[in-house]
Parts: C-alpha cells; structure tokens; sequence
C-alpha cells in the first residue's frame, strides 16, 4: 500500500472572462472528502452576479469563437486534452479525494477518458459540414450548420471530471461558447480542467466554470433566456422540473438521467465472467454509475450457483482509502446518497427480500457502505423498481426468454442492459427486444468517446458522445439561391 499524496494547491475559484476569481458576493461552500467526511476546501459559490459575468463575457467571445478556423479550433481542443494528461496525476488525487473514486481508477479511466473527449472532439468537428440539395432547376440549395450559441452543462458528481468533459468538449467543438456548473459534492476537478482550459489558450469568454447550487445557479441558467440549451446529467427527478423550467425559453434539452439497468445470465454462459461480469456492472464506482447493472436476472438452472458465488465475491470486497494506491473500493460520495442507500437496504429486508451479502455500513467512519446482495427479489419490490444510485444488487429468477424481456422491460427507465450467453443469436435476440440506449453483451459498461450514448423512455432523451452529441449542439440553416 502507497499513500498518494493529497493535493494542496489546487483552483477553489470561479472561472469567468479568462480568470480565476472569487463570488461577486464572496461566499463559499465546503467540499467534503467522503472517506473522513472531513472539509478539503471552501469553494467559491457562483450566484447572479457572476453568471450576469459569465453571459456577458460569453456574448463578447462568441462570435469570433464560432468563425474562427475549424482546424485552429481543433489544435486549441487537443490541447486541452495534451494539458489535462500533463497533469494526469493531480487530477486522479484531486478527484479521488472530493468523490471517494479510489485513485487507480481515476488514474487509469476517468483522467484518459477526459483527456479524450477533449480530443474526439478535436478530431471530428472538422467533418462537420453542410449539404448541396438539389431542388428545382434555377436553385441552388445549400446547409450550413451553425452553434447555438451561449449553452450550459449541468454536470452530476458520480464522474465530476468525465461529465464535465462530456459536456465542454463538444458545444466547444460546435463553436458554442459554454458555462459549466458542476454538481456540489465535487467540484474540484472542474476547476482543473478550467486551468488547463486556460492553459491550453482557449479565448476568454469562451468557457466559465460557475460551481455553486444547483437550486440557485442551477436553477438560474435554466430560466436564462439567451442561453440556447442545457446538456444535464443527473435525477429524473431535477430532469423533469428542468424540461418544466426551461419550456418558457424553449431551451434544447439532453437528458441523461437515471437507470434501473436489467443484466442477464443465461445458463449457457461462461459463468466465471459472467458472474465476475455482474459483480463489476453493479458494484463498479460503488454502483454509483447511471448504468449501474442493478437488477440482476438469472436463469433458474444456474440461479443458485451464481447468487453464492457472487455473495461470496462480494464478501471479499474491503474498502480503503481511495488515495491508497491499491484500494478498490471506496465511500459513497456524499452523506445524502450514504443515507438514500441505507434507506434502500432497509426496505429491502423489510420488503422480504434474502439478504446474502453486505446490508450494512462499512466501518463506522466516512460514507463506506458493504457491497450489498438481495437474491429472491419480487418485481414489485421498491429495491426492484426505484434506482438507488448505490451497491445493491437485486437478483431475480427467471425461466423463458419471453418471461425475461418482459421483467427486463417492465421499468419506467431505458438506460443500459447487459447480456451473458454463448448463444449468438439470444444475444442479438435480447439486443433487439431490449427497450434501452446501450446493450452490452458478455461485457458491461463500456464507454467511448466515439459511441452515442443516453437513454430509452425516463431515462432521458438526446445523445451524447459520438457525432450526435456535435449535431445536437448545432443548427441547420438552409439557404436559398435563385441561380
Ligand atoms: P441531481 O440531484 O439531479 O443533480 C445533478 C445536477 O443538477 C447537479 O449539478 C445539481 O446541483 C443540479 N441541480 C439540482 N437542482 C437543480 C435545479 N433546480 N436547476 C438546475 N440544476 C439543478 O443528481 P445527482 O445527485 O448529482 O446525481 C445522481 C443522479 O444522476 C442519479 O439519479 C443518476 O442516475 C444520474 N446520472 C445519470 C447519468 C446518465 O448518463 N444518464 C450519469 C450519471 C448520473 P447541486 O449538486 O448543487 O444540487
Ligand atoms: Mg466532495
């Protein structure tokens, strides 16, 4: 066991017009380390005065942001990229210390996959383009496809950094100014990524980074008439009131909200990866992840043996210090969710659910909870519909194919599934009946940069990622030429 270094100086302050600086009003909040629930630093809390800033400087830098030349553009994104794997290392503490992320997977997942946002994007805003439409002789049809504008991410705290990127990289690609506002909980890593925004040389203007509440200047950005549309990630909950919020000023919305994501294991899979497979898709970020697999189906030949093995499994996982180097399993990220999930556990065992792993706090310091197993869950138990956004796992039983796309399908979400078998043919056959925005198949929770990504019915609309995510942040223009 290596202790990583904790950082100590790293960016507290709003980001706005090319600088670092404190509230207008000077107040502050406290970010809190999930593991010692102890206070890491007072960060500065945007409110009206700095996103008046924030727009007013965004309104200056706009328009030459858009025109400037796509391939200078790109150089600046890739270069955000280049600064963010510079400091690869102080990110990785940064975010294992604000969110309970334990540092070896922020090393090796969360700061690459930031770093590559930034240069996905890079890469592909040069493909984008408009068309020549042939219409009636003596016209010539033309599209060019524009930014918004000013456009806003709201940004959740179970991957601060990632989220963040996922929102920045493409409106920035698109030629849209942006202002960010990360969740509460975490909002360090943002601040990084500012300076390495900074760093890389892109315009004043261009960028804020407003952390603060989500109720205030949250709430602000989504009544704010000029700004053209919201990337969120987070609650159905603060999803649905957004959509009502922002309706007034007809704001383009991407959601990106919540899952309750059905993983299934047919008896003619390889069970050792499978089971392996199902203890990763659910406990994977302390089951703090959208797609988390947290409904468990299991094909009644196999059901006993997976369930043990899998209890045991999940026995074994011990928590640690998310900055010791070998950790892998670290605190919730923040007493709320801690709460939410305990709260769940107990309805679960209430409900008469079989407790066969974990099912109470880990420890009796900081927000660690044991990697937690239900088996014999009923479809209409509470641990079985609602998503609780922590490690526990519900296991059902099931017979047919049929019988299981219809369990696997009976939630109001449509995040993710996940799929276990040998059989080509059941897979791509679960592939297709699946209502949800990814299916995985002998693998769970792949992400890339280059893949759409988002949700089937209330687990949001619009995609991110990929090319989508750059057309989503534009609009087409046709224009007409009488020849
Ligand atoms: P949340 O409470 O919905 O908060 C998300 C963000 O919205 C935060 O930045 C929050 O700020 C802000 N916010 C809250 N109220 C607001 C308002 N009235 N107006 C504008 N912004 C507001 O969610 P969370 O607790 O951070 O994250 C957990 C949830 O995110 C889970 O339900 C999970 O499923 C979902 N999630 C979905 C995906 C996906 O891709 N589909 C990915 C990750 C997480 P404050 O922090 O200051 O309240
Ligand atoms: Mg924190």
């Amino acid at each position: 066991m290596a202790l990583i270094e904790a950082p100590k100086n790293f960016p507290t302050r709003l980001y706005i017009n090319g600088e670092f600086v404190d509230a207008a009003d000077g107040r502050t909040f406290d970010s809190i380390n999930p593991s010692n629930e102890q206070v890491i630093a007072k960060v500065a809390m945007a409110g009206r005065k700095d996103l008046d800033h924030a727009m007013e400087s965004a309104r200056k830098a706009m328009g030459a942001w858009a025109s400037l030349a796509p391939a200078k553009r790109s150089s600046l994104l890739w270069k955000v990229g280049d600064e963010i794997m510079k400091r690869r290392q102080e990110f990785a503490a940064l975010e294992a210390m604000d969110s309970g992320k334990p540092y070896n997977e922020c090393f090796n997942i969360d700061v690459p996959m930031t770093a590559d946002h930034f240069k996905y994007f890079a890469g592909v805003l040069r493909s984008l383009q408009g068309e020549t439409i042939p219409v009636n002789d003596g016209l010539f049809v033309y599209t060019l496809r524009e930014p918004l504008g000013i456009v806003a991410g709201i940004t959740p705290w179970n991957f601060p950094m990632m989220m963040a990127a996922r929102k920045v990289a493409p409106a920035l690609a698109a030629g849209n100014a942006i202002i960010l506002k990360p969740a509460n909980p975490t909002p360090l890593t943002a601040a990084l990524m500012a300076e390495c925004i900074h760093a890389a040389g892109i315009p004043a203007g261009v960028f804020a980074l407003l952390n603060g509440k989500g109720s205030e200047v949250g709430q602000m950005i989504v009544e704010h008439p000029e700004i053209a549309a919201i990337s969120f990630t987070g609650s159905t909950e603060v999803g649905v009131r957004m959509v009502r919020d922002a309706a007034p000023t007809l704001k383009k919305l991407t959601m990106e909200l919540g899952g309750k994501s059905p993983n299934v294991v047919f008896a003619d899979a390889d069970l050792e990866t499978a089971i392996k497979g199902a203890q990763a898709a659910i406990f994977y970020n302390k089951g703090e992840v959208c797609t988390a697999g947290s409904r468990l189906f299991v094909e009644a030949k196999v059901h006993d043996e997976v369930v043990e093995k899998l209890a045991a499994r999940a026995g074994k996982m011990v928590g640690s210090d998310p900055l010791d180097d070998t950790c892998r399993w670290g605190p919730q990220n923040n007493k709320g969710q801690f709460d939410t999930t305990m709260k769940y556990i107990e309805s679960g065992k209430k409900e008469g659910a079989r407790l066969v792993a974990g099912g109470e706090r880990m420890g009796d310091k900081g927000y660690y909870v044991k990697p937690t197993v239900f088996a014999d869950v009923k479809p209409e138990m509470t641990i079985a519909r609602e998503e609780i956004f922590g490690p526990v796992l519900a296991v059902q039983k099931f017979e047919a194919f049929e019988e299981l796309v219809e369990k696997a399908n009976s939630s109001v979400y449509g995040l993710a599934a996940g799929v276990w078998t040998k059989d080509v043919s059941k897979a791509h056959r679960y592939a297709k009946s699946i209502k949800a925005g990814a299916v995985w198949v002998n693998c769970y929770n792949w992400y890339d940069s280059a893949v759409p990504y988002g949700g089937y019915k209330q687990s949001g609309y619009g995609r991110e990622m990929g090319l989508q995510a750059l057309h989503a942040l534009t609009q087409t223009k046709s224009v007409w030429v009488q020849l």
